[in-house]
């Protein structure tokens, strides 16, 4: 096997980009690398779709522009993209059954702009079906292992992205968050990512899940990588009816992230004190309950510690509601995603049944055989809270739920602190299969990202440490902001990147 330039020398965006553009090396040279490394970690299942003449077509124009000069920071950067983003070329199938032969004729604007940036396509990424998960066991094809233990689950839903990213196969993928796609498997595999304020990034060919919920975001080794994916990323869109034209006060344009970065990096350089010099961290008490790991929550506390020292103080903060986000968001998202869902009636795309007498059939029959368990128990439960009798019981309380959530965060921030600290998930990844005969364990375990969401606030997952020796598995620590703080959160993890290097371990050189 040849050497994985991903692995070795170039395991950040800013290291290959330096080689990139010091044509030390070749975009299509770092391809091939990448391509080769995909095929000798075929076993892990991070990858639903390769394909060599597309990429490689890709990395040709990067050199173009790299030759002539005419480089962004992303051009020539190895990614790739979940496969609930919809590609040209390349087949879409949100890891369903529903879609396994759909080829969209157009490029999500995610997909489009990171195109435009030069980023090189290696593939699309394994994940939960149709994004409903927490371990990326729902994909029609097969779970996707984590590479730091091939019997545990990377994460889910964008278990794909994580695993890849940890095993240094691309330096960069996309994922989406719903309800903590993007966080959870961050903290399983052991990289950063970050899911920006809801609107500040478009949902145009991202395939739906919950509309209200869903934001897309990427994963990446550093805090400063993330920088460069998500300010490419970002942006107002026409074509989506939820995207933010300005961001508090500001344009929502490519280059407010950094700008607000290198802001933020600024004003803690100018204080002449500490880096992070009375940032205040608040620290919800509900997040450090009975169900959270003591190797888990020990990580979050070393990683506080950090924090402090770096001039954070620390404050306790209240989040009232938590518990109640994992009722919540199980009636509003499976509602959303029930309406979201109806459009695959095996009439205008996706898998139509062979046999039936009927249209009424034909429908029922397709949506049977193209929908697996967890995305037909979801749709169940979305009709059944939206159902007349029942609709203001459930959907209608779950509503009034999420403006409490809302306003509790809004509370913190307003009244007490600047971000807030706590774990991403209660334990370290689990064996796949673990959960099978209860499959609403799963949703239990979301109960620190699922709030975030439901509010619509930035958050970002770091490494931050390794769980116990029975199972030394990456953990993460969850970073919230209040909206639009994107850049002051990246900078935040930056600084702790500075002096920490959880981010820079490897499976299999740990
Ligand atoms: N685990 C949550 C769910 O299954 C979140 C998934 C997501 O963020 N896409 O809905």
């Amino acid at each position: 096997m040849s050497r994985n330039l991903l692995h070795t020398e170039f395991d950040s965006i800013a290291a290959l980009r330096n080689a990139l553009q010091g044509r030390k090396v070749s975009a299509r040279e770092v391809a091939v690398s990448a391509l080769d490394a995909a095929h000798a970690h075929a076993g892990l299942n991070a990858f639903l779709q390769i394909d060599p003449e597309l990429t490689l077509a890709q990395a040709q124009a990067a050199d173009k522009l790299l030759d002539a000069g005419q480089a962004t920071p992303l051009t020539g950067i190895p990614i790739a993209h979940k496969d609930v983003f919809v590609t040209q070329g390349w087949r879409t199938t949100a890891a369903s059954k529903m879609l396994g032969s759909y080829v969209s004729p157009f490029d999500a604007t995610v997909v489009g702009k990171l195109l435009q940036a030069g980023t090189v396509s290696i593939g699309k990424l394994n994940c939960d079906e149709f994004a409903m998960g927490s371990g990326n066991e729902n994909s029609a094809f097969g779970p996707t292992k984590n590479p730091w233990d091939h019997s545990a689950v990377p994460g889910g839903s964008s278990g794909g992205s994580a695993a890849a990213v940890a095993a240094g196969l691309v330096l960069a993928a996309t994922g989406t968050d719903t309800g903590g796609s993007v966080r959870q498997p961050a903290a399983l595999c052991g990289v950063s990512g970050i899911k920006p304020t809801y609107g500040t990034v478009s949902r145009y060919g991202m395939i739906a899940y919950g509309s209200s919920l869903d934001q897309a975001g990427p994963i990446a080794r550093h805090a400063r990588d993330l920088l460069d994916l998500l300010d490419t990323m970002s942006g107002f869109d026409p074509r989506d009816s939820t995207s933010l034209e300005t961001c508090d006060g500001a344009q929502n344009i490519p280059g407010r992230m950094r700008a607000d970065f290198e802001g933020a990096i600024k004003v803690q350089n100018a204080s002449g004190a500490l880096p992070l010099q009375g940032l205040r961290i608040g620290v919800p008490t509900e997040f450090f309950n009975a169900g959270l790991a003591s190797d888990v929550a020990d990580a979050v506390e070393a990683a506080l510690k950090i924090f402090e020292s770096l001039g954070a103080v620390r404050v306790s903060i209240s989040l009232p509601r938590t518990e109640l986000s994992i009722p919540t968001y199980y009636v509003i998202a499976p509602a959303e995603a029930s309406s979201n869902l109806s459009r695959y009636d095996g009439v205008r795309y996706g898998h139509r049944a062979a046999q039936y007498h009927d249209l009424a059939e034909m429908t029922s029959r397709s949506r049977t055989e193209g929908f697996g368990p967890e995305v037909l128990r979801r749709i169940m439960v979305g009709t059944y809270v939206l159902s007349h009798g029942y609709y203001d019981a459930y959907y209608l309380q779950a509503q009034r739920v999420r403006r409490m959530i809302v306003n509790d965060f809004q509370q913190a921030f307003t009244n007490q602190c600047d971000v807030i600290m706590g774990p991403v998930t209660p334990t370290v990844a689990k064996h796949i299969g673990d959960n099978r005969e209860d499959p609403t364990a799963d949703w239990l375990a979301d109960v620190y990202t699922l709030g975030v969401s439901l509010a619509g606030l930035p958050a970002m997952s770091i490494p931050c440490g390794f769980g116990s020796p029975a199972r030394p598995l990456p953990i993460g620590l969850q970073i919230i902001g209040n909206y639009f703080n994107e850049g002051q959160l990246l900078a935040i993890a930056d600084r702790f990147q500075q002096v920490t290097d959880w981010h820079q371990r490897k499976p299999g050189q740990q």
